[in-house]
């Protein structure tokens, strides 16, 4: 064990299983570790470094601001904030954003709005939140609640009350579940991320969509990890052709920053009046600064160029040996592989190649704009790990 690592065992709460790699810098999607070795970056933090690390174009739009004004709160008007829920509204059709830090927070926000328009419109028994089994949505106590996975709650109970899941791609259920339960409203990951790559289907998504019109039920996307260009369309829904009532949106959006977004349209746009909800760093300068020029860059040609990094990929990985299949959108892929996931990335590590990891499959999140030479490197790299024996 390093030193770094023996002190991070001594300090730092045990709430991780790290790889035992002591990172010192980054430039676009290489990383170098202490000891100078290169990886490829096929993870960018959790799909949180949609340019990868170091970009020019993004650290020159925070420095800016970072030399202008950092932080003053929300008692205050600040541009990078209105630009960015500007740009974010123009880009999407939503109405109305507001500004936290996280993947979590962005939806406490959606289930908070979600809440209070049923209260208002419907009643208040009429509470519950209706999630999908495997989803992932966070780890404040709400959205652990709403986390559709039995292994997250049992330490931590008793968690919010009010959240039912049932699972993903069984339309019938949900409506049941929904109607029974007086559901205010449905929250989904279109690709179920933390869950193992699971692409919803198109039938239940837009089952689901016109249920939720019909029921007045509020329909949530969570799009923490699906958004900000990463399945090949700006978020995920809109492989869908769906209109969702609110939008949560986090990791890429930031660029490596910490922010969390949640969108609203006209039915949800005004449910939050002041007092209701707040966040003292929501739409910090400096993070909004890097999230806007994040989003200027996702034009359809940029999104294209992912659509088409992901084709490849696929592509590469056809007919692998140990590779059973490839699942999920975009630049956003779950390898089926013969072998256990966890010990393929330990070995993927040793080779120059950080990956991920999603329930029983290798999970690749690599940065956007990452180059072809690297994303042939790297597929190379995990075929013949795949391959081995
Ligand atoms: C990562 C993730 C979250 C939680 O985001 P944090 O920023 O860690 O709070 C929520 N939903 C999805 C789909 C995620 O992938």
């Amino acid at each position: 064990m390093s030193l770094l690592q023996e002190r991070d065992q001594k300090y730092v709460a045990h709430t991780y299983g790290r790889f035992p790699l002591d990172l010192v810098r980054a430039e676009g999607s290489l990383v170098y570790d202490a000891d100078g070795k290169r990886y490829i970056d096929m993870g960018s933090g959790i799909g949180v470094t949609a340019f990868g690390n170091g970009d020019p174009v993004w650290v020159a739009a925070v420095s800016a601001q970072l030399g202008k004004l950092q932080h003053m709160s929300n008692l205050y008007y600040t541009e990078p904030c209105v630009r960015l829920a500007e740009l974010l509204c123009e880009k999407t059709g939503m109405k109305r954003v507001f500004f936290g830090n996280s993947g979590a927070e962005a939806n406490e926000c959606a289930i908070k709005v979600a809440r209070k328009y049923a209260a208002e419109k419907k009643g208040p028994e009429h509470f519950t939140i209706v999630t999908l089994e495997n989803s992932f949505h966070g780890r404040t106590l709400s959205t652990l609640a709403a986390t559709g996975q039995e292994v997250f709650h049992k330490l931590f109970q008793p968690l919010t009350p009010g959240f039912v899941s049932v699972p993903a791609d069984d339309l019938e259920t949900l409506k049941r579940t929904a109607l029974e339960q007086k559901a205010a409203g449905v929250l989904v990951e279109c690709v179920q991320g933390e869950g193992g790559i699971h692409v919803l289907s198109k039938e239940f998504v837009q089952g689901l969509e016109a249920f939720c019109r019909e029921e007045d039920i509020v329909l949530m996307v969570d799009e923490v990890q699906t958004g900000n260009g990463r399945t090949g369309k700006l978020y995920s829904y809109m492989h869908y052709g769906i209109s969702p009532d609110v939008v949560s949106t986090a990791k890429g959006l930031g660029g490596g920053l910490p922010i969390g977004a949640c969108l609203m349209n006209e039915k949800t746009m005004d449910v939050l009046v002041p007092g209701d909800h707040g966040s003292t760093y929501g739409g910090n300068p400096v993070c909004c600064a890097g999230a806007v020029s994040v989003l200027e860059r996702l034009d359809d040609a940029f999104l294209a160029e992912v659509e088409a990094k992901g084709a490849f990929l696929r592509k590469a990985f056809a007919d692998a040996p140990g590779i059973e299949g490839v699942d999920g959108l975009g630049l956003m892929l779950g390898l089926r592989c013969a072998k256990p996931a966890g010990e393929l990335v330990k070995k993927l590590n040793e080779r120059g190649v950080l990956c991920l990891t999603a329930k029983t499959k290798i999970r690749l999140l690599p940065a956007l704009n990452i180059p072809m030479e690297l994303l042939e490197e790297a597929a190379e790299t995990i075929k013949s790990v795949c391959a081995e024996a």
